[in-house]
C-alpha cells in the first residue's frame, strides 16, 4: 500500500448509528482527491459495538486504520491518538458525528496546497445546537481569546487539517491535559481559517454533556493562561486597598457623629465574603497543582487495546 498523502482521523465514542454514512462519505470525498488516503477510527472505550463496526470496516478496506483504546480516555486524548498513528503529509481531524461536514475537507486542502500548514474550519453558522450550548461555547472562546497569550482562532472547533510539519511538534507536546485546538495555534507557521455551516449530529446524542465542557475549559485555561492564578494577587490588592480606606473614615465618623459603622452582620458577611475569596483562590492553585502532580506521575497518554496492525493480522 503507498504511504498516505492524507490521514482522516475520526474519534468514535458509542457512535454506532453514524459510522455507516462516516465511511462512504469520507470515502466518496477522499477518492476526488486522486491520492492516496487513510482514515484512522480512533475507539475511544465504545460500549454499544461501535468497535467491532470499526474492526469491520478495517477488514473490508485497508485503509481503514483502528485505533481501539482499552476504556474510555477522552475526546482530546483520542484525537492525539489518531495524530500519532497518522502517516499522511496532511492530517484532517473531524469529529465522527458528521456535524463537519467531510465535504469541506476538500476547501481544507485546496488551502493547505496553497501553502498553508494549519487549515481551521470556523462555525460560521450552527445547526441543532441548544442556545445554551451555542451561548456558553461563544463565551467561552471569547473568555479564552482574552486570558490566553495564543491566539486561538474564534468559534473553531478541532476540525482542522495540519500539515505533517506541524503533526510533528505536537506528537512532541506530551502534556496531560490536552486543548489540541490552542496546541496547534501554539505551533505557529502558517494558518488560515475557512468558513463552514456546522450541521446538527447526524444520530445519536452530544458526547460532550456539562461536566466534560468545564473540564475542557478549565485545560484550556490552565494550559495557555497564568491569569487564574494572578487574580487572587488583583483580589489581594483590591481587598487591602479597601481596608486602609475604611479605617481612616470609621475613625473620623467615631470621633464626629459618634457613629459606630460595623454591626455584627456587617462583620460575619465580610469574614464569609473573605473566606470564600481565599477558598477559591485556593481551588484556582489546586487546580494547577492537579495537574503539575499528572505531568510528574508521567503515565501515557492513553493505553491501545488493539492496534492498527493488530487487527489486520487478524484476517491476514
Ligand atoms: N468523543 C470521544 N470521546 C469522548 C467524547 C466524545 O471520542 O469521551 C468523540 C465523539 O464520538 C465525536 C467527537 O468526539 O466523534 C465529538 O463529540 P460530540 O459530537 O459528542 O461533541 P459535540 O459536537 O456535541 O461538542
Ligand atoms: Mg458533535
Amino acid at each position: 500500500m503507498n504511504k498516505p498523502i492524507f490521514s482522516i482521523i475520526a474519534p468514535i465514542y458509542n457512535e454506532i448509528g453514524n459510522i455507516p454514512e462516516l465511511y462512504p462519505r469520507v470515502r466518496e470525498v477522499m477518492d476526488q482527491t486522486d491520492r492516496p488516503w487513510e482514515l484512522i477510527l480512533v475507539d475511544d472505550g465504545s460500549t454499544d459495538g461501535s468497535t467491532e463496526a470499526i474492526r469491520q470496516l478495517a477488514r473490508e478496506d485497508d485503509r481503514v486504520r483502528p485505533v481501539i483504546f482499552a476504556r474510555n480516555f477522552g475526546h482530546q486524548i483520542a484525537v492525539t491518538a489518531g495524530l500519532d498513528t497518522s502517516r499522511g503529509e496532511a492530517v484532517i481531524i473531524i469529529d465522527a458525528d458528521l456535524q463537519d461536514p467531510p465535504e469541506v475537507i476538500l476547501d481544507l486542502i485546496e488551502k493547505w496546497r496553497e501553502g498553508y500548514e494549519v487549515v481551521y474550519a470556523v462555525r460560521e453558522e450552527r445547526e441543532g445546537e441548544s442556545w445554551f450550548k451555542t451561548a456558553t461555547a461563544s463565551l467561552f472562546y471569547r473568555l479564552i481569546y482574552r486570558i490566553t497569550d495564543v491566539n486561538i482562532p474564534l468559534d473553531t472547533g478541532d476540525f482542522r487539517l495540519m500539515d505533517r510539519k506541524v503533526v510533528s511538534i505536537m506528537n512532541q507536546m506530551r502534556e496531560k491535559h490536552r486543548f489540541l485546538r490552542g496546541m496547534s495555534a501554539w505551533v505557529g507557521f502558517k494558518q488560515v481559517g475557512v468558513k463552514y455551516k456546522r450541521k446538527a449530529r447526524f444520530t445519536g446524542e452530544t458526547k460532550y454533556p456539562l461536566k466534560k465542557m468545564i473540564k475542557l475549559a478549565l485545560n484550556a485555561i490552565t494550559s495557555f493562561s497564568y491569569f487564574p492564578l494572578q487574580l487572587a494577587t488583583y483580589l489581594g490588592f483590591i481587598a487591602a486597598g479597601l481596608s486602609v480606606i475604611a479605617i481612616p473614615v470609621v475613625i473620623i465618623l467615631r470621633l464626629t457623629t459618634g457613629t459606630v459603622l460595623l454591626g455584627q452582620a456587617t462583620t460575619l458577611i465580610i469574614v464569609l465574603f473573605l473566606g470564600g475569596v481565599q477558598l477559591i483562590s485556593l481551588g484556582i492553585i489546586g487546580e494547577y497543582i492537579g495537574r503539575i502532580y499528572d505531568e510528574a506521575k508521567g503515565r501515557p497518554l492513553y493505553i491501545v487495546a488493539e492496534g492498527p496492525e493488530s487487527t489486520k493480522n487478524d484476517t491476514e
